[in-house]
């Protein structure tokens, strides 16, 4: 029996990665920032454990960690992410860059580090770490500097972690879940949610120590970083 933990399973790509897992057997620990008002999450039926977590919060990531003492992790998915709403060079809201750094840049990494242990009982330990196309240097573009910087920032975390971590038999990677239809990627959006969740999670389910340390989309291809 495998586990799984996500961040930021309330909704959209946690919550749809949350529901396919657990329709695959798997059991997973759904973890969000307010349980109370995670009726979606909390109506799936499986293996489900609900965790309250905020990525940012120390005393959260911790708590979470001692919760689970004992319970081996085989994958940690790093959902949790924002798009500020005021980050054009004409509309910068600069707090809110701060806070996309805290959340998609510095927290993949607190979460990470926290459950090393978890991830250590494990006998094939991965950490997934949801990122974006839009962090690549080679596909730069004029427009979203707080995502961009701040998911490239986690990309380079995560390029870290796994040479830090390689030695140790946890595999850690970047994933680029597609432009998916979410309250962040818009009804737009090219690729619709369940599509991209079972992508990234075959993904993930293939993912083993040679893979260590790339960047790679919900299909499986590798990105420029
Ligand atoms: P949504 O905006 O639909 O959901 C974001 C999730 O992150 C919510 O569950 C939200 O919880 C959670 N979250 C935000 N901050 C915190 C925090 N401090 N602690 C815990 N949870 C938090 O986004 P998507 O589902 O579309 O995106 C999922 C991931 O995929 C993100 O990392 C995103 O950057 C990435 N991505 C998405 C793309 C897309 O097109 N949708 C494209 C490329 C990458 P709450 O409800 O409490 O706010």
């Amino acid at each position: 029996m495998q586990t799984y933990l996500i961040t930021g399973a309330n909704r959209g790509i946690g919550l749809e990665m949350t529901r396919q897992a657990l329709e695959l057997g798997l059991r997973v620990i759904a973890t969000c920032r307010d349980p109370s008002s995670a009726a979606e999450l909390a109506a799936l039926e499986g293996l489900l454990d609900i965790q309250a977590l905020d990525v940012t919060d120390q005393s959260s990531v911790d708590a979470l960690a001692a919760t689970l003492t004992g319970v081996a992790l085989d994958v940690l998915i790093n959902n949790a992410g924002v798009m500020a709403t005021h980050q054009s060079i004409d509309d910068m809201d600069y707090e809110e860059w701060m806070t996309s750094f805290a959340i998609n840049a510095i927290a993949p990494w607190r979460v990470s580090v926290a459950f090393e242990q978890h991830l250590k009982s494990s006998s094939r330990p991965r950490v997934a770490t949801l990122t974006s196309q839009m962090a690549s240097l080679k596909r730069a573009g004029s427009d979203r500097v707080a995502y961009r910087s701040s998911k490239a920032a986690a990309n380079m975390a995560m390029r870290t972690l796994a040479l830090e971590w390689q030695a140790k038999g946890i595999t850690v990677c970047s994933l680029h879940p597609g432009w998916v239809q979410t309250d962040m990627g818009g009804s737009n959006a090219a690729l619709g949610v369940v599509e991209s969740a079972s992508g990234l999670l075959e993904v993930i389910d293939g993912l083993s120590l040679k893979d260590t340390g790339r960047f790679l989309d919900y299909e499986g291809e590798r990105l420029p970083w």
